[in-house]
Formats: C-alpha cells, structure tokens, sequence
C-alpha cells in the first residue's frame, strides 16, 4: 500500500465519531484495513518479503464475527529493526530534561482526551466491549500519560548519613530499551500503562499489542507523532506472540521487559529470558480472585451495595478484567438470600448487548464454552446463562456468552480452579471466618480479592490474610496510580505504579561521598 493510500485510510479511522459510522467503513471497504508498524516515528508498510500472506493476521470484530482489519506478523528481522529504532534514540531521550519529557507525553494525554470518542469507537468494535466501557478505559490511558508526565516532576531520592564518614545518595537513570508487551482485555488503558512510566522516566521501547486487538495501539502512533515525540523513543509494531513477541523480549539489544498476560506466557518469557540476569523483568499474570461476603454485609442498610460490587466485580468488561471476582463464597446463613438477590440483580443489570459486550476472539469463545458444557456435565446449577443467547442475522455468527452464575461447582473442578476469564462466576457456601480465608487462599493464584463486610476488625484482620496483591474492602477497581499494582504467587512478580514504576524502568546507583 503506498503511502498516500495509507493517509487516507487512517484519516478515515479518524473520522469515524460513532459506531455506526465506524461500522459503515467497514462494511463499505473491499478488503480490511491494513495495519502497519509505527518504527522511528513513522508509519512502515511491510518489506516484500511479509507480503505472503501467512505472515499476516486478520482481527476480527467479536460482536459481528466480521474481519476488520489484518497485521503484520512481525519477523523477528524487523522485530530487530524496531529495537535499533528505540536504541537509537535512547542517548537523546533519557539525557532529554524531565520537564521536556513532561511537556510531550502531557501532549499526548491531550490529544487523547481531544479523540476520545474515536479511541473509544474502535475499542469497542475491535475488543467486544460496550462503548461506556470503553469510554472509562480510555479515561484512564489519558490519566496514564498526565499522571506519570507530572510525576517525574517532583521526584525525590534519599540521602543517609554515615556519621562522620560519608554522606550517601541514591541517584537514579534510565534503564534502556523496553519490550511493552501487553494482552487483548483492555488494550488501551494497559498499554498506555506500560508506555507512559516508561517513556517519563527516559527509556526508549519497542511496544507490541495483542495480535486480537491492535486498533488503538495502530491509532496511537498518529498521536505520537502529533505529540512530538522523539522519532524511535517509541515503537509500535505487531504480530503474534510466538514470532513477534518472542523475538522482541529475548533481544539481547532489550533491557527491560513490562508485561502483561497470562500465567503461561510469563513462565515463557522468564524462560527465554532467563540467562539475562540484569535484564529487568515486570510480569503482571492471570487470577482467578475470591470475592468473600460476610452475613453482616447482607444486613438491609448495606445489602444493595454488596450485591452491586460483587456483581460490578464479577461481569464488568464480560469478566475479561484480570481483577474480576470470579470465585465468590458467601458465609452460610445469608448464602441463599445472597444466591437470590445476586442472581436477579445480575439479570436486571447485566444484559447482554447492552451492558454486556461480546468476548474478545472466536478462540476465547470456544474455551468459555467447553468450561461451561463442563459444568453441565457435572451437574452444576446454573442460575442464570447456560443456554444460546438469542441473536439478530449481523450478531449471529458474533462471541456471545450470557452472564453465568454457577452452585454446586466442586471444589477440584477446573472451573474452580481454573481462570476463564468471561462472564462466569461461582457461588460457594462457607461456615466461618476461617474457612472463609482457607477456601479464598486455595488457588495458585493471588492477584485480587474483594472482602464485603461491615466488621472493622475483620476488614484489617481478614484483608491482612489474604493472599493478594490487591484487596478491595466494599468497593472494586478503585484506583490511584501511585499505588503498588501486582500479585502474589502465579499472579506475577514486580510492582507497578508511581514509584514502583519508577522501580521498574530505572537504575538505581548509590554514591558514597566523603563526609567531610
Ligand atoms: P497472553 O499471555 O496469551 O498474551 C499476552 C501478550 O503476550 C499478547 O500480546 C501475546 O501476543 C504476547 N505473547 C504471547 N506469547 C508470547 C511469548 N512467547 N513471548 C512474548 N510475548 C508473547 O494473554 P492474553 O492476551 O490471552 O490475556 C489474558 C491474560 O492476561 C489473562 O490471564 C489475564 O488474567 C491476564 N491479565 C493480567 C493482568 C494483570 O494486571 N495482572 C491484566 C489483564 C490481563 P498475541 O496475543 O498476539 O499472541
């Protein structure tokens, strides 16, 4: 595709201000989209030789089942390529003063916030999601790029006194060149949590999103480059994971790796990368998080609150946020009130096509599915989903997967040990306090869990207990960007956020310097 053609067809993803129309361009061109690779800040149509068409993907549209655009999978030549771009550039950028550095990625958060509703348009075709959830997304990829661009503006470091010997000092620089690597749940917000810390803190990297869901990543190389970020400070490029991926975190040439995804993948990626010692590793993996209710948070004056924030917790974003609540476990003398009242408010709330998007891929359908035939076959209660969802002619050959709530899962059962990551949830009875932390720590995983209790002893003496990383007390998915973000166990290793980001994407030194 020339270059010329390329613009056009950009411009025209640009122009798109509401579904309809979004999906009218589809349905209006001959072949899908291209996708190109953002290297040295500018757009580059694949070399000859990745024209065959295995080396391309196509993505298809989760609600419709439609293709919508093809990408590049990446070779591991021009996967090298991209990672001499961000090298290139890394001298510049990291020596490129803090309140320069501020000023750019402040930029993009503007212009973010100025194409809000087209980020959020193609969000929601490319990933499933609804458009109000993807609006929220996009809200906080802005927050990403203003948070950290103010950040390193009053960035502090510690000094410690040796008395009378020495004065020491912790002086910090950028780590080099990142591989941001990031998953199809909320591909926004989580790649742009990974590219903003890193690019405010001075290194230079080379970003790859999932081969489900490269629309806005594709998108946000257009707003780079209006931002005036330096050529080759950051890269997009795409492909899958086994080829582009792989290539790109085992680079010698890569200093850091960020990464979001699953379990598997991360044992992978520390695998390939595991004879680099210095090589700076991130991994924010799977859950498969407890929701607990205790009998006095289903007391009147609360109940509504704990059915809303185990419900939010468990079918926002079709449960494909790695926070979700999917394992809920109710204290015994409120657990029928609990399986009654959550079940009709979830009907009520979450309905299909219109809170409740499609899931993101026809592979991701298919494994959902199978968990749930398998909880059929093993004579679980299905208290809501379990059957097709009735869909119009466009929908039909769609992702769709009701809201699911389960009872009488068995505690071995892969779909309670298990992280399937839709909209399926199970309800589990427990007598005491004790049981109730025992059953919410049996998972090999140990990201998040939600504590719905009044009792404030319990709130610290239960929360400090759980194996977790995040621990939402009455609430779920609130968030403040300098908070520790990571999990325990197969969850992951390495903390995110604020100061912890700046853990991850900076070298720290000390000096010692004479006391007198
Ligand atoms: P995957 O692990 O399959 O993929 C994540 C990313 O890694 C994708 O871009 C993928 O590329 C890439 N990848 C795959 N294999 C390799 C490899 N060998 N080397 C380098 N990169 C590779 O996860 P999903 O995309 O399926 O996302 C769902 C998972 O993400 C769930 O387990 C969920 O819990 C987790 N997650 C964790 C979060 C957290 O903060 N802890 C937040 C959100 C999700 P491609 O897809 O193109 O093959």
């Amino acid at each position: 595709m020339s270059s010329s053609t390329s613009d056009r067809r950009l411009s025209e993803l640009w122009s798109c201000v509401t579904l309809d129309e979004a999906s009218s361009l589809i349905d209006s061109t001959s072949s899908p989209f291209s996708l190109q690779n953002f290297v040295g800040g500018q757009y580059i149509a694949p070399p000859d030789s990745l024209t065959s068409s295995s080396q391309h993907i196509t993505s298809f549209e989760p609600k419709t089942g439609r293709p919508i655009y093809t990408l590049p999978c990446t070779q591991p030549h021009a996967v090298e390529a991209a990672i001499k771009a961000a090298k290139a550039a890394f001298p510049s950028w990291s020596k490129t003063a803090r309140a320069e550095r501020s000023a750019i990625l402040w930029k993009v958060s503007e212009l973010l916030q100025q194409n809000k509703e087209v980020f959020a348009i193609w969000e929601s075709i490319d990933q499933g999601k609804t458009l109000d959830r993807a609006r929220v997304e996009v809200d906080r990829a802005i927050s990403n790029f203003s948070y950290f661009s103010t950040f390193i503006l009053h960035e502090q470091t510690a000094a410690r006194m040796v008395d009378g010997v020495a004065l020491t000092y912790e002086h910090r620089s950028p780590a080099g060149v990142f591989a941001l690597i990031s998953p199809w749940n909320m591909p926004l917000y989580l790649l742009t949590w990974k590219i903003a810390p890193c690019l405010a803190f001075g290194c230079t990297a080379v970003a790859k999103p999932s081969e489900v869901t490269s629309m806005t990543a594709f998108l946000l190389g257009d707003i780079f480059q209006k931002a005036g970020v330096p050529p080759g400070v950051i890269n997009i490029i795409f492909g899958d994971g086994a080829t582009t991926g792989a290539a790109l975190v085992a680079s010698p040439l890569i200093n850091g790796v960020s990464f979001t995804g699953g379990t598997q993948t991360g044992i992978a990626i520390r695998r390939l990368t595991a004879h680099q010692i210095g090589k700076h590793l991130s991994l924010e993996l799977g859950g498969k998080n407890p929701t607990l209710v205790f009998e006095d948070s289903m007391v009147p004056s609360v109940r509504e609150r704990t059915i809303r924030v185990a419900a939010m917790a468990a079918f926002e974003n079709q449960g494909e946020i790695c926070l979700c609540g999917s394992r809920i476990y109710v204290e015994k003398s409120v657990y029928n009130d609990f399986v009654r009242d959550f079940t009709a408010y979830v009907r009520e709330k979450y309905v299909l096509k219109q809170t409740v998007g499609a899931v993101a891929s026809l592979q991701h359908c298919d494994k959902i599915r199978r968990y749930l035939e398998l909880a059929a076959e093993q004579k679980a209660t299905f208290h809501l989903g379990g059957a097709p969802p009735t869909l119009n002619e466009d929908e039909a050959q769609g992702y769709w997967i009701e809201p699911t709530i389960l009872t009488d899962v068995a505690k071995n059962s892969a779909i309670q040990i298990d992280e399937i990551f839709g909209p399926v949830v199970t309800i589990t009875p427990f007598d005491n306090e004790q049981e109730a932390i025992q059953l919410a720590n049996d998972s090999e995983y140990g990201l998040a869990a939600i504590l719905l209790t009044t009792d404030g002893a319990r709130m610290r003496r239960v929360g400090e207990q759980l194996e977790a990383g995040l621990v939402w007390v009455n609430c779920w998915l609130v968030r403040e960007l300098g908070t520790p973000f990571g999990g325990m166990k197969n969850s992951g290793t390495g903390r995110e956020g604020g100061e912890h980001s700046r853990d991850v994407f900076t070298v720290v030194r000390t000096l010692h310097l004479p006391a007198y």
